[in-house]
């Protein structure tokens, strides 16, 4: 392992403008030349490592952009000083299957324990939950390790033994002769499945798996803010690994039921105000309803129907922030449908005063301020 890592392009052999098509030729074009199970040569893994490494960051959009803004340091941050040593060599035999469809047998190579898979669950929030926060429980089915066994498959008392046909190995290896040379041939060892280690006296609780399904209970806190359609990742939550594996993660999808008032736009509320016409042409001081209660609301004389009006902090939490959207307040100019006599009679009056208005001018609505504000 070099003091410090290789430039990732010069790993690959491109230019730094290169193309994704470009960056999956060399790719693959490297990664057949130095695959272990190809190439004997004493540094081949080690190279095998390097091209995985770079076509894994390359290949990803945002890390190849974090890679091009500041090196190595972009990319290895989460994983510490260990990013680049502790890079999992087995776990890209994913990219590699992808790519040359079972070539290295098709199989699952003994990479210890499989990671538990992932799960996902809905959780349904009032308006009210979503815009202050919550604590939801959540009731789903998962595997959990048996407890019986803790989780090795062996009866109690037992252990799993080495699979007498891979000796461990969890793979078969053949050598095959091709046009091209020989080359080894490795596939899943059929009697354990790739696990290395077979149990000849289960338990009888999970009969030899290891695991068992099991209805979990948890309470999932909802931040202030949270919208429609936002993910929760709950770390560990999902499923549990085979034999000591990692458990997998839990996402919690969120559905928010709409409100009968309000309307949300990110972080605003839009309320649409009904007025009637004196209301409209008068002013008037009014009570209208927020997230939290009532509060007193004063509209001028010669308010149009489409007008808004901006209640500052009397919107939705912002999400991981300390600060409230606005409210909207719209005004919706209601002509009454039906008259009593003596309204008719003052309408009429109304109406020889009056005269033939002409078209208020127009302002741009919130909602066009708040497209142009996102459009930049
Ligand atoms: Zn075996
Ligand atoms: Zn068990």
């Amino acid at each position: 392992m070099p003091a410090s890592p290789r430039d990732l392009y010069d790993v690959l052999g491109v230019e730094r403008n290169a193309s994704a098509e470009d960056l999956k030729r060399a790719y693959r074009r490297l990664a057949m030349e130095y695959h272990p199970d190809r190439n004997s040569g004493a540094d081949a893994a080690e190279r095998f490592k390097e091209i995985n490494r770079a076509y894994e960051v390359l290949s990803d959009a945002e890390k190849r952009g974090a890679y091009d803004r500041f090196g190595h340091a972009g990319v290895d941050a989460t994983g510490g000083p260990a990013g680049f040593d502790g890079f999992a060599f087995e776990g890209f035999g994913d990219i590699f299957d992808a790519f040359f469809g079972g070539a290295r047998g098709g199989g699952r190579r003994r990479r210890g324990p499989a990671r538990g898979g992932d799960l996902r669950a809905r959780v349904r929030l009032t308006f009210e939950e979503a815009a202050f926060g919550a604590e939801k429980q959540l009731e789903y089915e998962r595997r959990e390790h048996c407890e019986e066994c803790g989780g090795s498959g062996a009866a109690p008392g037992s252990q799993p033994e080495t699979c007498a046909e891979c000796k461990g190995a969890g793979e078969i290896r053949r050598a095959q002769q091709s046009v091209f040379g020989q080359f080894v041939n490795v596939s899943a060892c059929p009697r354990c499945a790739g696990e290395g280690r077979v149990v000849s006296n289960p338990c009888g609780t999970c009969r030899g798996r290891g695991a068992v399904r099991r209805t979990r209970q948890i309470s999932v806190a909802i931040p202030a803010g949270a919208d429609d359609g936002l993910q929760i990742r709950l770390t560990g939550e999902g499923e549990a690994g085979d034999r000591g594996g990692q458990p997998g993660n839990l996402y919690v999808l969120l559905a928010v039921e709409p409100h009968e008032l309000f309307e949300r736009i990110e972080d605003h509320l839009l309320y649409d105000l009904p007025l009637n016409v004196a209301q409209a042409a008068l002013g008037a001081r009014l009570s209208i309803p927020t997230l939290e209660g009532e509060m007193e609301f004063e509209i001028p004389a010669g308010t149009q129907s489409g007008d808004e009006f901006v209640v500052r902090g009397q919107g939705v939490q912002v999400l991981n922030g300390n600060r409230r959207g606005d409210m909207i307040v719209r005004a919706a100019v209601v002509v009454p449908e039906t008259l009593s006599e003596a309204q008719r009679g003052l309408l009429e009056q109304l109406a020889e005063t009056l005269g033939t208005p002409s078209l208020p001018r127009r302002r741009k609505s919130f909602l066009e301020r708040l497209r142009d504000a996102v459009a930049g």
